[in-house]
């Protein structure tokens, strides 16, 4: 049984075919420019070599079946037809307050991705596109949505109210909700698993350090608290945001500036984080280099961003009461040797004892904690992909 997994972006679309049988990737792939000019389909078959088709992709239902035809190749394809795909599952930014759990697509939840066109603006319009070139170029297949927000929606009214005027909340919701979701949930059922914690009673904080960057802490898999917010703006300095901040920077910014609010979040989103305190680079392969040189904004920058995730594991061992495990995933959480030990440096009062040969690797699924550390310190590859598959399989079998 094969499920196709699809990750629609404004102008691009990553997709992966995966045998639910002993969940492999058969083939995986990447469009870009669609709908501009160079128009570009990779297409990776496993084991064999990589399929290149530049054509004019006007729009994402072009592209989805020449992803189709790539995947049916006579000599680069994996299926002989789209019968052999068995459902489609479809990463959805936002689900707002509609949905807490992922869900067989219908006109109630093209509705939904729709209503919350606001509140995930570069995201959800894609990913219905993605949705309805599905629909149209394989009609009666069932296609699957697994929300990014979903897994914060576990969250209790304390950890994701802001305390502005409730009317917000009741008129627009405007609330925190996280995102990475899927990543999270994922790690931190890995997690459970690596550690032979308690299923149902497990502590665990994930934190998700890639370009994007979150944490969490959850309970037996449910979440208590997730850094990003109604936005992905909210919580960790990342590659280009600034994560956390005290509002009154933005309008005293755009006033000395004599910039507009929108202009300002840009400035958040775009220019900041790492990227605004080096000004070398978001990518920290690129700020290590520096530091190593002796530019000292590149080493405030990395010290900065390390102190922003263990006040925030702090603070997440706090709301949970204490903490059996500590996952690193994503880009920097995989591969970045350096800033796991500077994390790990803060964490000696809870007990944390890093094994340094073990933590030195990257992207292996491993403990890289002491056997005599009191909180189980782990390095788990996040797998999207293969976590929608997994909610698709769930739901349509
Ligand atoms: P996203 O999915 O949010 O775009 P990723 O999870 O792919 O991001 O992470 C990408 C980031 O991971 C890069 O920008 C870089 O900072 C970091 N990264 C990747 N490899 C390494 C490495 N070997 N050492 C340090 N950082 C790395």
């Amino acid at each position: 049984m094969k499920i196709l997994v699809i990750n629609c972006g404004s102008s691009s679309l990553k997709y992966q075919l995966i045998d639910m049988d002993n969940e492999s990737v058969v083939a995986k792939g990447l469009v870009e420019r669609i709908g501009i000019e160079g128009s570009i389909l990779t297409h990776q078959p496993a084991g064999k070599d990589k399929f290149i088709v530049k054509q004019p992709m006007e729009d994402h239902k072009v592209a989805i079946a020449l992803v189709l035809d790539a995947l049916q190749d006579a000599e680069h394809g994996v299926v002989k037809s789209t019968d052999e795909i068995s459902a489609v599952g479809h990463r959805v930014v936002h689900g707002g307050t509609y949905y807490s759990e992922s869900v067989v697509v219908d006109d109630e939840v093209k509705k939904a991705i729709r209503e919350c066109f606001d509140l995930g603006p570069l995201h959800n319009p894609a990913n219905l596109m993605g949705i309805e070139a599905c629909e149209s170029v394989m009609p009666g297949k069932k296609n699957v949505v697994v929300w990014d927000t979903a897994f914060g929606m576990a969250m209790q009214e304390k950890a994701y109210l802001y305390a502005i005027p409730y009317e917000y909340y009741e008129k627009y919701s405007v609330r925190r909700y996280g995102f990475h979701g899927t990543s999270h949930m994922f790690v931190s059922g890995e997690a459970i698993k690596l550690g032979n914690l308690d299923p149902k009673m497990a502590k665990v904080i994930v934190c998700h350090l890639g370009n994007g960057a979150s944490i969490s802490a959850s309970i037996g898999g449910k979440c208590v608290d997730t850094s990003m917010g109604l936005t992905p703006l909210e919580g960790l300095i990342m590659g280009t945001r600034s994560g956390d901040l005290d509002p009154a920077v933005c309008q005293f910014i755009c006033n000395k500036e004599g910039i507009d609010i929108n202009e300002m979040l840009n400035i958040l989103n775009k220019k900041s984080g790492v990227l605004g305190i080096s000004g070398v680079s978001s990518d920290f392969r690129d700020i290590e280099t520096a530091r190593a040189e002796g530019n000292k904004r590149a080493a405030a920058a990395l010290e900065a961003f390390t102190y922003r995730v263990a006040k925030y594991i702090g603070a997440y061992t706090a709301a949970m009461n204490g903490v059996d495990a500590i996952a690193f995933t994503a880009g920097v959480g995989e591969n970045d040797i350096k800033t796991r030990k500077a994390i790990c440096e803060y964490l000696g009062y809870l007990g944390v004892v890093i094994d340094d040969a073990a933590n030195d690797v990257r992207g292996d699924r491993r403990m890289i904690s002491t056997p005599d550390s009191k909180v189980k310190v782990m390095l788990i590859p996040t797998n999207e992909e293969l976590a929608i598959a997994r909610e698709t399989l769930r739901l349509t079998k």
